[in-house]
């Protein structure tokens, strides 16, 4: 379970930035949680606070019990973003081996490179170099070396924004895939509304700036969702309404 209770973040940049605004959330261990929102309204400042790569201004986060430092130093947290940010002089297999380095148990690393290589349909590319592969399959090798840090947490931060939209498209099926056999608690910042009610269990939508939580929609539609039936549809209108009505409010 994840916990934020009133937390608040503000940055000091020459000026103070309102990002976060009393954010009070639960978040169920094993849930697909998609984050949507205007953008700088503090999504990523979401999860970077999860990340423990900044601290709030105000309120507290638990991570199973645990401070996001501890829980960052237990490993819990594994982190996706639109940047791959693989090493190019690495091959496939060494970026991966690389995220494995400080395993306990180095006879292990090989199996669970080819494991992970097998899972994003990657083993044929093992031995290339990041500037060999596509767009897609640079993130699939991100997806990768997200699998073999064991976390129990994907905090994903548009993952596959970068994309075309075909390719982005098979790979949020993939990692709801991934998310299906793995069984983490992801909380994955998308702007498409569509594959948001698709795929996740629950839909947190964001204000503008500073953010604070104006939508929490579960969705307990069986899968895979039919996107014609009245009940997608609806979900969809909710949203689209949550998000304008918000917007107008702020123009
Ligand atoms: P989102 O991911 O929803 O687009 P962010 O969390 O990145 O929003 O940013 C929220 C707000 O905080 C924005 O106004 C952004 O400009 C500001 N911000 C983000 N990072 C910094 C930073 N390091 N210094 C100053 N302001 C920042
Ligand atoms: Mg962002």
């Amino acid at each position: 379970m994840i916990q934020f209770s009133q937390i608040s973040h503000q940055y000091l940049n020459g000026h103070l930035v309102h990002a976060l605004e009393k954010i009070n959330l639960t978040i169920q261990s094993g849930q697909f949680i998609a984050l949507i929102g205007p953008s700088g309204c503090g999504k990523s400042t979401l999860l970077r606070l999860a990340a423990n790569l900044i601290q709030p201004t105000q309120g507290q986060i638990q991570i199973h019990g645990e401070s996001p430092q501890q829980a960052v130093l237990n490993k819990r947290i594994a982190w996706m973003a639109q940047q791959p940010a693989l090493l190019p002089w690495l091959s496939v297999q060494k970026n991966i081996e690389l995220a494995l380095k400080f395993q306990k148990k180095p006879s292990s690393i090989q199996k669970q490179t080819e494991q992970a290589l097998q899972a994003v349909r990657l083993t044929e590319a093992a031995h290339q170099f990041p500037n060999t592969l596509s767009g897609g399959m640079q993130q699939r090798l991100a997806l990768a070396r997200l699998l073999v840090q064991d976390a129990d947490i994907w905090l994903m931060d548009e993952p596959f924004a970068a994309l075309d939209e075909l390719t982005r498209e098979n790979l949020t099926i993939e990692l709801y895939n991934l998310w299906s056999s793995y069984q983490p608690t992801v909380l994955w910042v998308t702007h498409n509304i569509y594959e948001a009610v698709k795929l996740s269990d629950r839909i947190l939508v964001f204000s503008p700036p500073p953010g604070r939580i104006v939508g929490d929609i579960n969705i307990n539609l069986s899968q895979p969702r039919q996107e014609n039936s009245p009940e997608f549809q609806k979900l969809l209108n909710q949203l689209r309404n949550i998000l304008h009505q918000d917007q107008e409010l702020h123009q």
